[in-house]
């Protein structure tokens, strides 16, 4: 048996493929180091031959690492909350929209 959507697919398209949503996903878990090897390695494989979701991966990773960041410098006990309450009225928002 062999493939068959290796024909049908579009030759040199650079749009997110099939399967990229599926992986899009992972790589979330991927950045948390939350995936068995096997799934790491087929996100990794993934990546190398996929743009879109390397880039996707690396504005993930960008974002991941400035929270780190500002995470580990302590911030204000009231910051946490005011964000906290900033996120609760964008919420509040978006439903009554
Ligand atoms: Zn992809």
């Amino acid at each position: 048996m062999t493939s068959q959507s290796e024909a049908d697919r579009p030759a040199g398209s650079a749009e997110a493929g099939d399967g990229c949503a599926e992986y899009l996903e992972r790589i979330v878990y991927f950045l948390d180091n939350e995936l068995d090897q096997a799934d790491c390695q087929q996100v990794q494989l993934h990546l190398d031959e996929c743009a879109p979701c390397l880039r996707k991966y690396d504005l993930e990773r960008t974002v991941k690492a400035v929270v780190a960041r500002s995470c580990s410098e302590a911030a204000p006990s009231g910051l946490a909350e005011r964000v906290r309450m900033q996120i609760r009225t964008v919420q509040v928002q978006i439903t009554d929209g």
